[in-house]
């Protein structure tokens, strides 16, 4: 491959920031971040509702350029690209998933998944496209599913649907704002395994969630306040959702015979 693929960090921002100009006011979203998130992590970002989360995600994953500093995203700079290149970059190397799933209501569990290639493979046959959606919908446990509408199904699958459409262009890097915002406890510790899982096949996870319980299952919980990163740390107590579900099923099992 290019020489793109290389052991220096996937992202690379320095002192990048953002200001909204609505009318005469002035907001400072994101107030100089220098960070730098090696390939096959896995972050959590944390901080307070109107922290500069979702802005700093929006910039991560190309959907908005920053006001100044700058951004590296696999040593591409970032924020000198037009809207043309940053859609394509986007494309090709970010997925994105967010707390309400986004899905299309009546529509199958399949043409969700290969809704994006439309626009980033366009050529591409519609028997590949069938291919790639149903391997992603596979990768994801909902194999079984795929002429669902996604209106039939619960939240939890809706996400796993959803993490499958993020999945289908084979991006080096996966987005997801507050995931399991919209979840209970069980199935958020499901979409977490499934997201661990992802990580171990070396995509690099980047997570916003204001829950501690689930940070715990990601390898480094980045903390923003006020536009500003206050704590950056490698998460030693790492959970595994694995063992936690496994364990979930255990109890069930032993309430059903008791
Ligand atoms: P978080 O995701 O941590 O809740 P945001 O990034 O959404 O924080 O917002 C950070 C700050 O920027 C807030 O004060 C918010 O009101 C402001 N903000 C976010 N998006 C916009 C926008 N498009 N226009 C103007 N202000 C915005
Ligand atoms: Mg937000």
């Amino acid at each position: 491959m290019s020489a793109a693929i290389s052991n220096k960090p996937v992202i690379q921002l320095r002192d990048l920031a953002k200001t909204y100009q609505t009318g005469e006011v002035e907001v400072k979203a994101v107030r100089g971040i220098t960070l730098d998130i090696d390939r096959g992590d896995f972050v959590a970002i944390m901080g307070a509702s109107g922290s500069g989360k979702s802005t700093l995600m929006n910039m991560l994953g190309c959907l908005d350029q920053p006001t100044s500093g700058s951004y590296l995203l696999d040593d591409i700079a970032v924020a000198g690209l037009g809207r043309k290149d940053l859609a394509k970059l986007r494309n090709k190397k970010i997925g994105f998933v967010f707390q309400s799933f986004n899905l299309l209501a009546r529509t199958s569990a399949l043409e969700n998944v290969e809704l994006p290639m439309f626009y980033s493979h366009p050529l591409t046959s519609l028997r590949d496209r069938r291919q790639r959606a149903l391997q992603a919908l596979q990768q994801v446990g909902l194999g079984d599913r795929l002429s669902h509408h996604t209106s039939q199904l619960s939240g939890g699958q809706q996400q796993r649907i959803a993490i499958a459409r993020a999945l289908i262009n084979r991006p080096e890097l996966v987005l997801a704002d507050e995931p399991t915002g919209n979840l209970d406890t069980r199935t958020s510790i499901e979409i977490m395994g499934l997201f661990q899982e992802l990580n171990e096949s070396g995509i690099t996870l980047i997570m916003v969630t204001h829950e501690l319980d689930i940070a715990a299952y990601c390898k480094r919980i980045v903390v923003m306040r006020d536009g500003r990163v206050i704590s950056d740390t490698r998460n030693e107590a790492r959970r595994s959702a694995r063992d936690e579900i496994v364990k979930l099923d255990q109890a069930e099992q032993k309430a059903k015979l008791a």
